[in-house]
């Protein structure tokens, strides 16, 4: 997957090289570009922001310099699907998303990130002060490519990067290759199952007077299997009912329903 950045303190992604993303950037599985939105600022300031039409506080980052950054960053990457974009506006073959983190759009959820996994290429255009003129999202879907505006929860940062990069360890360890065990994605919290992992243990198995629970011991995994899942949906209940009150009915078995 390619992935481009556009901000304006383009050092704040650079904890992207670390850890198992930086190790999947190294093996070429993720081709990940940060770009400085000042290179496409035209004076001598590099001034990328205004203020706000109608007054008010703040000040709002110029839909002209943000078309000039787009309009490079989309036109680059022949050599993935989904660029570069064409003079007639359509873009390669596969799928190119502009994702916009703001605390005004949809919510980025565990599902997103597994749509946004199937993408060739993603273009994260981050904010501050303000945000980004409301014009350039507008802009680029009636270009026809597929804009998504989204918040990764109801607070307001200072930025979209710090967003960006949740949004991008979220979808880029859903790739094949990026996570050393794959079935880690399965049962995790927030996975299709919909309820929250069962809690997680190891050794020693007494510690400070709390004793892991004799049944993970018994080497019975039908028991094992039956404990977590009755510990996993207990929890669930305890601190997310809204998720129990969304589980599928179906997805549960009977002795879910007798619990
Ligand atoms: N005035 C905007 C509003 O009230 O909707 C808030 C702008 S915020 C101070 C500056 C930038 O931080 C946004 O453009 C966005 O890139 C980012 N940001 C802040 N909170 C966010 C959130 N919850 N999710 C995603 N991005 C966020």
């Amino acid at each position: 997957m390619r992935i481009d950045v556009v901000s304006i303190f383009p050092a704040f992604l650079d904890v992207l090289d670390l850890s198992l993303i930086g190790r999947a950037r190294e093996d070429g599985l993720i081709d990940l570009r940060v770009h400085d939105l000042r290179d496409w600022a035209h004076d001598r300031h590099r001034t990328v922001d205004d203020t706000p039409l109608g007054g008010g506080a703040g000040m709002v980052m110029r839909p002209d310099v943000w078309g000039e950054a787009l309009d490079a960053v989309l036109a680059d990457g022949a050599e993935v699907p989904g660029g570069p974009e064409t003079p007639g506006g359509a873009l390669g073959a596969g799928r190119a998303v502009l994702l916009i983190p703001t605390p005004a759009g949809e919510v980025f959820t565990q599902r997103t990130a597994e749509d946004l996994a199937g993408a060739d290429r993603l273009i994260v255009a981050c904010g501050r002060y303000e945000g980004i003129d409301s014009r350039v999202p507008r802009h680029y879907a009636a270009r026809g490519i597929e804009v998504r505006e989204l918040s990764i929860g109801d607070y307001v940062l200072n930025g979209g990067e710090a967003a960006a990069i949740v949004m991008i360890e979220a979808i880029a360890r859903l790739l094949p290759g990026v996570l050393g065990n794959p079935a880690s994605v399965v049962e995790e919290s927030h996975s299709a199952l919909g309820l929250l992992e069962h809690e997680a243990l190891t050794r020693p198995v007494a510690w400070r007077g709390l004793d892991a629970p004799e049944v993970l011991l018994s080497g019975d995994h039908a028991r094992i299997a039956r404990a977590r899942r009755d510990e996993a949906i207990a929890r669930t209940a305890a601190r997310r009912p809204d998720m129990i009150r969304a589980l599928d009915p179906t997805t549960l078995d009977s002795q879910d329903r007798a619990a």
